[in-house]
């Protein structure tokens, strides 16, 4: 299999040609013509199998040639529960979208808000996020999810076990319902499962 025949546009391939990525694993394989569907998912991936490309890229796909985000608003969403995995997830954004004229962001907490609210002020493309930060600045104000077409959460189990459970719950209430939503997990604990049967609408399931 090609990314081609995975149905990616030609900006997107030529990057990944750069960046080496000859073929896609697994988890593309199946995930990547899944989510261009338009489909909510539920995909069982550990780190490691290329699944921050499996969810990114096909919401880069679907962001091209479309409108940018208004000031203080949020295109797509991608929660993660950690500095360390929100920031591993926002660098990988940003080389997958090199060229592409979206704008990413990341945010999280255990650090000054200031330079966050200021960048969230122009308008996000692709807001990858830790969960309590992100309340806090939109209970605050300083973000918008009237324009939110996309939802990744990402290790879905270590979330929950890391007590977000609340915040998320919190976060997903504001949420638009018009909206395509994707969840990573490692396991599917019955937390999990009722995260997804709450907040995913019909997901297909995508187990490698
Ligand atoms: P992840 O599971 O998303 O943390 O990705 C694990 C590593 O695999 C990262 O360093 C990616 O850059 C790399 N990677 C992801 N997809 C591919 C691919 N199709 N070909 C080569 N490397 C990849």
């Amino acid at each position: 299999m090609t990314f081609a025949k995975l149905g990616l546009p030609a900006p997107l391939l030529s990057t990944l040609d750069a960046l080496g990525y000859h073929q896609p694993t697994p988890i593309q394989d199946k995930a990547i013509p899944l989510i261009l569907t338009g489909k909510d998912a539920m995909a069982a991936a550990q780190t490691g199998t290329g699944k921050t490309a499996a969810f990114t890229l096909p919401i880069l796909a679907k962001l091209l040639g479309r409108e940018r985000a208004s000031a203080y608003q949020v295109r797509s969403l991608i929660l993660a529960p950690t500095r360390e995995l929100a920031s591993q997830i926002g660098e990988s954004v940003r080389s997958y979208s090199q060229g592409l004229g979206l704008r990413s962001q990341i945010i999280y907490g255990g650090v000054k808000a200031h330079p966050q609210i200021n960048g969230l002020k122009r308008g996000t493309d692709i807001l990858v996020a830790t969960p309590g930060r992100l309340l806090d600045l939109f209970n605050q104000g300083e973000v918008k999810f009237d324009e939110l077409e996309y939802l990744v959460l990402d290790e879905a189990d270590r979330m929950l076990d890391l007590g977000f459970e609340e915040s998320l719950n919190a976060l997903l209430a504001a949420l638009p319902k018009a909206r395509q939503t994707l969840m990573f997990s490692a396991t599917y604990s019955d937390a999990v499962k009722t995260l997804a049967k709450v907040w995913l609408n019909d997901p297909e399931e995508v187990a490698v």
